[in-house]
């Protein structure tokens, strides 16, 4: 286990790079948004958003994936306030929304004036495939995460539309199998933030192709005839999510701690909409020895806003927390004991990672920061 040394993404995270300097891909990749001439990749924006402005009339001229969290603020105010564009926001609901959640997505559609059309995920599906995805394959959000891939590439060519707009390419700003930095989300499906597995739950015959089909990304091939044009925002504009909090305030985006206060987490305004939600990022910390803290620790240290060894006592802290409300929330819908989950948790331990005492206590055989213990 080797550690970025300018960050604290340690090099177990799936798909991540290391350059020769002993520095994260991501590292890097923030550091390049200096050098990018920004003026050029916002002409080449005009030219795609000139396409599509007033091309139908007063209807919608492109569509935006949001959650309603701050990314979602700063994605609407520049394609509307920016670009000038009129937005649809496209956006997949919460078995669990918290309060907080739902007056956020309700301020953007109140903040800059844009219809909302949401899914709603099936209940029933979602119950299913919470615990049989969380046991198979350890991924307890595997089907919300697949509607979210979906869902707006489906519906956007459903609305007769062309441009659809994601934030930041996950693999490239975070790190990931896809580290190539693109304008075109076409091949975000590929990310493997969604596994393919669709085959693994019809297998038992609870779940029909039919009761999938709304969670299956269109094929490329579908998307390319159709000629729709998935783009990442981060590609035209520099992207850092923590300015897109600091800015998504002044828009009246709301963080999470006067409603609910999150263990294991470092900050209570990174996915907030859903309490269950976070049980996939937990669960990166038995599989990869880094969790929600670690990962904005590292984004934190890029801005510029804390330094790696303020960091590290958090990561430290926080990481190994899952907290009691998520657990609640999980077991409460799927209807698993306590044992089953905890067994299931000890599951998905990298030994390599991590040793179980005789009491059942998992302990890092690793030091953050550093790398294994010698
Ligand atoms: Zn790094």
């Amino acid at each position: 286990m080797k550690y970025c040394k300018q960050c604290l993404m340690p090099d177990t995270r799936p798909g991540i790079t290391f350059h020769d300097d002993g520095v994260c891909s991501p590292c890097h990749n923030y550091e390049k948004q200096k050098i990018t001439d920004w003026g050029n990749r916002t002409k080449e924006f005009e030219v795609i958003c000139d396409k599509y402005r007033g091309k139908y009339g007063n209807g919608y001229d492109c569509a935006i994936s949001v959650s309603g969290g701050k990314d979602s603020h700063f994605q609407v105010w520049y394609m509307k306030e920016v670009m000038g564009m009129n937005p649809v926001l496209l956006s997949v609901g919460n078995i669990d929304w918290t309060d907080t959640g739902r007056k956020n997505i309700a301020n953007l559609s109140d903040t800059f004036s844009c219809d909302i059309i949401s899914i709603m995920p099936n209940h029933h599906v979602a119950r299913l495939l919470s615990k049989k995805a969380f046991i198979e394959i350890g991924s307890p959000t595997w089907y919300a995460d697949a509607l979210i891939y979906a869902y707006p590439y489906r519906m956007t060519m459903q609305l007769g539309l062309h441009l659809l707009v994601y934030g930041e390419n996950v693999n490239y700003t975070y790190g990931g199998k896809y580290n190539i930095e693109t304008a075109s989300a076409k091949l975000q499906a590929k990310n493997d933030v969604v596994k393919p597995v669709w085959n693994q739950w019809l297998q038992d015959g609870q779940l029909t192709e039919k009761e999938l089909e709304s969670a299956k990304q269109p094929t490329l091939d579908e998307c390319e005839k159709y000629g729709l044009e998935p783009i990442y925002l981060s590609y035209f504009v520099p992207w850092d999510s923590h300015r897109n909090y600091e800015q998504a305030k002044r828009w009246g985006f709301r963080h999470l701690s006067h409603e609910y206060t999150r263990e294991g987490t470092i900050e209570q305004y990174n996915q907030i909409d859903s309490i269950g939600y976070l049980l996939n990022q937990y669960l990166k910390y038995p599989k990869f020895g880094h969790a929600s803290a670690t990962e904005m620790a590292s984004r934190w240290i890029r801005s510029g806003i804390a330094t790696r060894d303020e960091m590290i006592l958090h990561v430290k802290k926080h990481d190994k927390i899952l907290d009691q409300g998520i657990v609640d929330s999980f077991l409460d819908f799927t209807g698993m004991r306590p044992s089953e989950f905890w067994k299931t948790i000890d599951k998905w331990y990298n030994p390599k990672l991590f040793y179980q005492d005789k009491w059942g206590i998992w302990h890092e055989k690793f030091e953050v920061g550093v790398g294994i213990k010698q």
